[in-house]
């Protein structure tokens, strides 16, 4: 069976129903590309199934690996394997980025029983990641994302997904804001990861880098429900078209 199942998923934000009846798989080793408009829900299937509290799952089921995410908190979905790049990744004031990133790496460990990661080999791949991704030593001894740009951000959020490899990662618009170097070191590292086993959902508005994803599967949301399921045809047919396809274009 795949390593993600959405099931009927609906997902409120307040009084409103943002996600309808979502359902989706993400089989094992695939790399899904996720599009739709602005404000069609897919951050927050993001946030839904990385489990933040102010995204509300009346209904349906995500399993990883057979085994429902729903219920989980953030952290337990994060041991088991979930890894969320936020759309705008958030300031954490007072952690300092190696520290949290090897707190976070040990988490995941311990729960796969583990031993904690050696501080000097862990200073030692994170120096290299971060190298990988354009990013200054400097950065992993200041506060999360504190003071870093938009494209710092981003970066520094592929640090932490370069470092902890989970087995599904989904990116929210992690192409926007990068520069072209930025846009080749994610491609990189998302094939490199893949290589390793680790599956994809990416959320992406760039027919240019979605090529270069090789996705298996190109879903469009439209006011929070999959209106569309295809391959990298449908993400062409996308940025031909728009997202105010009519029924007609769609089934063209
Ligand atoms: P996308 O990522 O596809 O642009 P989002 O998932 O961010 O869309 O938002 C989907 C819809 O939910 C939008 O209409 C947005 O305004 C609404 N929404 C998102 N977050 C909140 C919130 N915290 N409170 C109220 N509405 C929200
Ligand atoms: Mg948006
Ligand atoms: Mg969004």
């Amino acid at each position: 069976s795949p390593l993600l199942q959405v099931r009927d998923l609906r997902v409120d934000i307040g009084e409103r129903t943002v996600l309808h009846s979502v359902s989706l798989d993400v089989p094992a080793g695939s790399l899904v590309v996720l599009m739709g408009a602005n404000g069609s829900g897919k951050s927050t299937l993001g946030m839904a199934l990385a489990g933040h509290p102010r995204y509300n799952v009346v209904h349906g089921q995500a399993l990883l690996d057979g085994k429902d995410l729903i219920g989980l908190e953030a952290h337990e979905r994060a041991r088991a394997g979930l890894f969320l790049s936020f759309q705008s990744p958030p300031d954490i004031p007072g952690v300092k980025n190696n520290l949290f990133i090897r707190t976070a790496m040990n988490a995941v460990r311990e729960s796969r029983g583990e031993a904690p990661l050696d501080a000097f080999d862990f200073l030692k791949s994170a120096k290299s990641g971060a190298k990988d991704l354009g990013l200054p030593e400097t950065m992993l001894g200041r506060p999360v994302n504190e003071g870093f740009s938009g494209g710092e951000r981003k970066r520094n959020e592929l640090l932490q997904l370069a470092m902890l490899k989970p087995r599904l990662a989904l990116l929210d618009e992690i192409d926007s804001g990068l520069d072209v170097d930025g846009v080749r070191a994610v491609v990189a590292l998302i094939e490199r990861l893949r290589a390793q086993g680790t599956s994809f959902i990416v959320v992406s508005h760039y027919l240019q880098m979605i090529e270069l994803l090789k996705p298996d599967t190109v879903l469009r949301l439209d006011q929070g429900c999959i209106a569309e399921t295809g391959d990298l045809e449908l993400a062409r047919s996308i940025a031909r078209t728009g997202f105010a396809r009519n029924a007609a274009t769609a089934e063209a």
